[in-house]
């Protein structure tokens, strides 16, 4: 019997040779809306991607005002909880980022997440928890919309402008064409407060950005005055369209205003906040 309590406080006295660093490591496996149809690369064309879960490095790349301000943020957070270092983030398509951001939002606080819906009707502002578990994946490569259809991992779009047959051939939103845009928007900010006339960014340029040639023409410029010149109809056509085929997850959530009973639906976006739960 004293033996064995000797033997106990010995084992208790022992250095411990574990390294606490293993106790640490943990991750969690994305499935990615696009199911992985649109990349080469072997780390993502399952449609599966490994991510680590959120530690204390990430919180402090979300606070990180710099990178809020210059729109890099969400890029910085995902290169640093993919597994695979070799793939190359701006690749990511726009939906399956969405993806990722959820489960690792999901894992490090919940899935609960509290939004301010505002009423489009009275403007009445309704606080609402919203569950990104009943976010949904949404996949498709032929559209009802037109006839547009996935053709070589891009977007194939043909419309009819004067009796004549036009092909468009678009990119998917990529994380790459998120973050020029987000620049674009926050240097337009920035000017418009200095008074520096850059003009509005809009959908022309974000049309132009995404557009790859316009029946066989490749020319940026050409192709940006193209689309200055296209029928509103018509530009309203090709945005659907290429909405319509990006791979997503849709997360809208409903609730009747308190103020005038309408009812709300409204898309739940993910902004530096979503991370930072106001509990
Ligand atoms: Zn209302």
């Amino acid at each position: 019997m004293r033996d064995d309590l000797e033997n106990m406080v010995a084992a208790e006295a022992a250095p411990v040779s574990e390294n606490i660093l293993e106790l640490l490591t943990k991750s969690e496996v994305v499935e990615l809306p696009s199911q992985g149809k649109y990349y080469t690369h072997p780390g993502l064309s399952s449609g599966k991607v490994e991510i680590k879960l959120m530690t204390t490095i990430h919180e402090d790349i979300l606070s990180n005002q710099s990178y809020i301000k210059d729109g890099s943020v969400f890029e910085r957070l995902l290169k640093s909880l993919l597994i695979d270092k070799s793939i190359d983030t701006s690749t990511l398509l726009s939906g399956d980022v969405t993806a990722i951001l959820y489960a690792a939002r999901g894992s490090a606080y919940g899935p609960d997440y509290k939004a301010v819906l505002t009423c489009p009707a009275c403007f009445n502002k309704e606080e609402v928890t919203i569950s990104l578990s009943n976010a949904e994946h949404y996949f498709e490569s032929e559209s009802i919309l037109g006839n547009a259809n996935v053709v070589d991992k891009k977007i194939h779009a043909q419309l009819t402008l004067n009796g004549k047959d036009v092909l468009f051939v678009m990119e998917f939103m990529t994380q790459k064409l998120e973050t020029y845009f987000a620049e674009q928007i926050a240097a337009r900010e920035a000017a418009s407060k200095k008074n520096i006339g850059l003009g509005p960014f809009g959908l022309v340029e974000q049309l132009s950005s995404t557009i790859t040639s316009i029946n066989g023409t490749t020319d940026k410029f050409t192709i940006k005055q193209f689309i200055e010149d296209l029928p509103a109809k018509k530009s309203k056509e090709l945005r659907l369209v290429y909405k319509e085929l990006q791979p997503k997850i849709y997360n809208v959530h409903f609730c009747k205003c308190s103020k005038c009973n309408f009812e709300i639906s409204e898309e739940v976006g993910i902004n530096p906040d979503f991370f930072w739960p106001k509990d």
